[in-house]
């Protein structure tokens, strides 16, 4: 008998007392591995999450989350053979398992680097700018993104076992939410074997992760108002979660992923010949095979110009008849099985749905026409392409979620945008088009009914991922049918499972809040420049105020000169008066910016090592020959980069006038030695 799976579950290894269900591989049917319904205690799982994942979670910052999400990403992908070789069994091709192992790891990556990149090493995120609230300055507003002390349960789909477990995992363990993951029953295995590598890497803390290989019952019934759950899967699925009374009283935040018929629109501008009808043909083959269609993005409605249809048909059927279908050990197989034979029947199910107002174009219903012989219990189906009858419905509510698609034609594109639309909301859309005019109206038109739309033509093309491929950088999920919820978007994920207050305080307070200078709050002049502070010294507040130094016609004109800036409000004294604004010769901005630097400066050989930016600069009132600058920096906020001996420190700069004006504000961004003289001086 092939082993029981397991859950890992309250920090141990838990096995069902039963000898639970086969899971058969897809293409032969052997069996696999053995699931059980009867999983560990969750209530057991969810307190273990709270009280153990999350806070260890918690302690760390978003650089240290990313460096651990980075470090797991390295791990699983030197051991990736091993989820190849067992992914093979779910009826996936290499080229499948890309997109499922390769994919998923990917995520990872993606997730750490922007985690770094984009995130603070911090606990906490500042979300916009500071609101004034009262006209003493002295009443500020911020808003602020904490972490929950909750759980984020994932309950994934069978198709992408090790993606889908990741994409929702990396942007959870970010934001500081421990994971309850529960994979589909049919690949479990796969997922196990995730998990299991995972686990035995010691690089997750204790609890931030968890497998419920087991029943789903009563898994949301520990949850409250701090959790959430991310659901893939079916509509019939997504209701019942929906309808839960922790969902529906309780609090709990429910994100669904469900059915999605999502379309193609082959733009009226593309002809035969055109390198557009080639990427079309090629996308929607490549969408009806890959993953055997199994694929929640993948293309169910080919929407092309009427007169367009008969030419499209046989350009597909042409491509769709090379698809070698059969077993995906075979080299020879472009497309493998798939998940189950009770998938298969599912999907047949729609085809006979569909076909009460579709003629079949490509293939053939009942499936012949396998590379292997031996294809009995193994769950293949050969593409299958339809044309739907003018008028027809059911392309717009059935999902055949395999290799299953329907050609549908349109008349003008208002047509192609309200028959997109049936789809009452779908995952993703693409449009293959050269004419910027159609790009814009389909887009404009498609975007309010999905969650991602491509635009494909020949100068993108060669750098295209593709209709299907959602990315960990780009926004996944989409309104309506397809569950209203986002997944992914780069950070936007982390901060989905974040909660948003907007925190009312003083400047000072507000600073000892957030970690992050506010104007307004205290500065300290220390009595050495703060130029000769380490990171380790440096303090959030820390100022120099330089002495004025007043802008003379001369430097004005030196400046155009030097820099080539001639530009007439600083050069021509006539012109410059009948500037609106103006009124007479301004010193450039850039001047205004440089003089301050020359005034902040402390010129010798210290910590700060470098100025890499300036963030927000504004240039506020004009500065006029004999105007008197001066500068104000403070430090804001203060960096320390893990894995290097410097950090960033960002310095409130104002430039004011001599009579107090504000003439620029901006932050400067530089780099500051952790210690000075450096440690390994
Ligand atoms: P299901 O909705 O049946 O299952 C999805 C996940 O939900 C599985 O992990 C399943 O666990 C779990 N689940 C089932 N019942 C409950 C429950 N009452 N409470 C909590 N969790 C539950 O979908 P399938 O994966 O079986 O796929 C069926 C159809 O869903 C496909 O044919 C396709 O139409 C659609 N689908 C859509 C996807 C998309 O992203 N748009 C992706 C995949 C599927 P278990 O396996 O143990 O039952």
């Amino acid at each position: 008998m092939s082993p029981l799976l397991e859950s890992y579950a309250a920090g141990r290894w838990f096995r069902a007392a039963d000898d639970g269900e086969p899971l058969l591989d897809a293409a032969t049917g052997e069996e696999v591995a053995r699931f059980s319904g009867r999983g560990p205690d969750i209530a057991a799982m969810v307190r273990h999450a709270r009280e153990t994942g999350g806070p260890a979670l918690r302690a760390l910052t978003f650089h240290e989350r990313a460096a651990l999400l980075k470090a797991l990403a390295k791990h699983l992908t030197a051991r990736k053979e091993e989820l190849y070789a067992l992914s093979v069994r779910t009826g996936a091709t290499s080229r499948d398992t890309m997109v499922d192992v390769d994919g998923g790891i990917g995520t990872l990556f993606s997730y750490a680097s922007k985690g770094v990149r984009e995130l603070p090493n911090d606990t906490v995120v500042l979300d916009g700018g500071l609101e004034r609230l009262g006209k003493g300055g002295t009443f500020v507003g911020q808003h602020l993104y904490t972490s929950r002390p909750g759980v984020a349960v994932q309950i994934n789909a069978f198709n992408f076992p090790v993606w889908g477990m990741l994409e929702k995992l990396a942007p959870a363990f970010l934001a500081g939410l421990p994971s309850i993951v529960k994979p589909a029953a049919q690949t479990a295995y796969l997922a196990e074997l995730a998990v299991r590598q995972i686990i035995e890497s010691g690089i997750l803390p204790e609890g931030t992760l968890q497998l419920l290989a087991g029943g789903p019952a009563g898994l949301l019934d520990e949850l409250t108002v701090q959790d959430s759950v991310a659901f893939t899967g079916s509509a019939h699925t997504a209701g019942i979660l929906r309808r839960h009374p922790n969902v529906l009283d309780g609090g709990v935040r429910l994100g669904v992923e469900a059915d999605s018929l999502n379309c193609s629109v082959l733009g009226p501008d593309v002809r035969p010949g055109d390198p557009e009808f080639d990427l079309f043909v090629k996308g929607v083959v490549t969408e009806m095979t890959v993953k055997a269609g199994q694929k929640c993005t993948a293309i169910r409605r080919v929407l092309v110009p009427g007169p367009m249809a008969g030419t499209v048909i046989d350009a597909l059927a042409a491509r769709l008849a090379k698809v070698s279908v059969g077993d995906p050990r075979n080299p020879d197989v472009r497309m493998g099985a798939l998940a189950s034979l009770g998938q298969r029947d599912e999907v047949r199910k729609a085809v006979d749905a569909l076909r009460a107002t579709a003629e079949v174009a490509f293939g053939d219903p009942a499936g012949a026409a396998l590379l292997d012989g031996d294809a009995e219990r193994g769950a293949f189906m050969t593409p299958l392409l339809l044309r739907a009858r003018p008028g027809a419905t059911e392309p717009h509510d059935v999902e055949p979620f395999g290799p299953v698609s329907t050609v549908l034609t349109y008349d003008g594109l208002d047509e192609a945008i309200a028959l997109a639309a049936r789809g009452k909301g779908s995952l993703a859309a693409s449009v293959v088009t050269h004419d910027p005019e159609v790009a814009r109206t389909v887009v404009r038109g498609l975007a309010p009914w999905h969650g991602r739309v491509l635009v494909l033509d020949r100068d993108d093309a060669g750098e295209s991922t593709g209709h299907g491929s959602p990315l960990p950088v780009l926004v996944h999920g989409g309104p309506g049918r397809a569950g209203g919820g986002e997944e992914l978007g780069g950070v936007r994920a982390v901060l989905h499972h974040m909660q948003r207050s907007a925190v009312q305080a003083s400047p000072d307070l507000l600073t000892a809040v957030t970690g992050r200078w506010t104007a307004g709050a205290a500065r300290t002049e220390p009595d050495v420049h703060p130029f000769r502070r380490s990171l380790a010294e440096l303090r959030i507040g820390d100022t120099i105020a330089s002495a004025p130094r007043t802008v003379t016609l001369e430097d004005i004109g030196h400046f155009a000169e030097f820099t080539g800036d001639t530009f007439y409000a600083h050069t021509d004294a006539e012109a410059a008066a009948r500037n609106p604004l103006f009124g007479g010769i301004v010193a450039h901005g850039y001047l205004v910016v440089s003089l301050a630097a020359g005034l902040f400066v402390d010129p010798a050989p210290g910590p700060v090592l470098a100025n890499f930016g300036v963030d927000a600069l504004r240039f506020l009132t004009p500065v006029k020959a004999g105007d008197a600058i001066a500068v104000t920096l403070t430090v804001k906020q203060i960096t320390p980069r893990s894995g290097a001996d410097y950090g960033e420190v960002r310095w409130d700069a104002v430039v004011t006038n001599q009579d107090g004006a504000p003439v620029a504000t901006y932050d400067v961004l530089t780099l500051v030695a952790k210690t000075w003289p450096a440690e390994s001086a």
